[in-house]
């Protein structure tokens, strides 16, 4: 099964994409997560992606898929993965189409969780990261159990620098302008759905399941 997941930054993408891909068996492929490991890492792939997330801006597209093209090698794509925040623009969803397309494949779904603007600065100023293994946390809305630990891997869990008010504006501008377009992209594909996203975790994924089972 192969997926992508569609949102706002801070919908909770992330979130949904980590219980699918524990239901259903497949990798969960976060290219944010992969940038931010980069950095960590100190690679030149870090440094270059680094000055863009930390203004807000998406990384260039040739950087990003030279990353994530490389990533769909890897064994464990074998049956599928289930994509989050990426594609980020038309460009990007072209070139999977197009990479796809050509090994005579297909996306199976693309899932836009929906969240308001207005319910998204709450969702980030709260959100807490492990850096150590991408756990993602909300202080009120998904705390861990010991406060400031991360419930999967006992890693520090931190404020992202991208997370800052300010730039979550920038990070929703510039998603309503290169990313949105998209969901019009998917839905002449034959492939989009939606879930609404300002419902509770579990409900959402219950909402998700159904599409999948269906
Ligand atoms: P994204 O991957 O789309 O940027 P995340 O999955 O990291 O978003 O979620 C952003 C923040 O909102 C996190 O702190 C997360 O714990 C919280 N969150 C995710 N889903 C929900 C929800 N349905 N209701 C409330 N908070 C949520
Ligand atoms: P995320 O963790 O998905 O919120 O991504 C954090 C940041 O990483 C984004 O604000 C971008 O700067 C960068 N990024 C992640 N995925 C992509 C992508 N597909 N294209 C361009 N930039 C990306």
């Amino acid at each position: 099964m192969k997926i992508v997941m569609l949102g706002a930054p801070g919908a909770g993408k992330g979130t949904q994409a980590k219980m699918i891909a524990a239901r259903y068996e497949i990798p969960h492929i976060s290219t944010g997560d992969i940038f931010r490991a980069n950095i960590k890492e100190g690679t030149e792939l870090g440094k270059k992606a680094k000055a863009f997330m930390d203004q807000g801006l998406l990384v260039p597209d040739e950087l990003t898929l030279e990353l994530i093209m490389d990533r769909f090698t890897k064994a464990d794509c074998a049956n599928g993965y289930v994509l989050d925040g990426f594609p980020r623009t038309i460009a990007q969803a072209e070139a999977l189409t197009a990479s796809l397309k050509a090994a005579g494949d297909a996306l199976d779904y693309a899932i836009d969780v929906d969240v308001p603007d207005s319910a998204i600065v709450e969702r980030m100023s709260g959100r807490r990261a492990c850096l150590a293994c991408g756990g993602t946390f909300h202080i009120m809305f998904n705390p861990p159990k010991v406060a400031g630990k991360c419930d999967l891997c006992g890693g520090e869990l931190s404020i992202r620098k991208d997370d800052e008010p300010e730039t979550v504006q920038k990070r929703l501008n510039v998603y309503h302008e290169q990313t949105q377009p998209l969901i019009n992209y998917y839905t002449a594909a034959g492939i989009l759905k939606s879930v609404d996203g300002t419902q509770d975790v579990n409900k959402v994924f219950d909402d998700i399941k159904d599409i999948l089972n269906a």
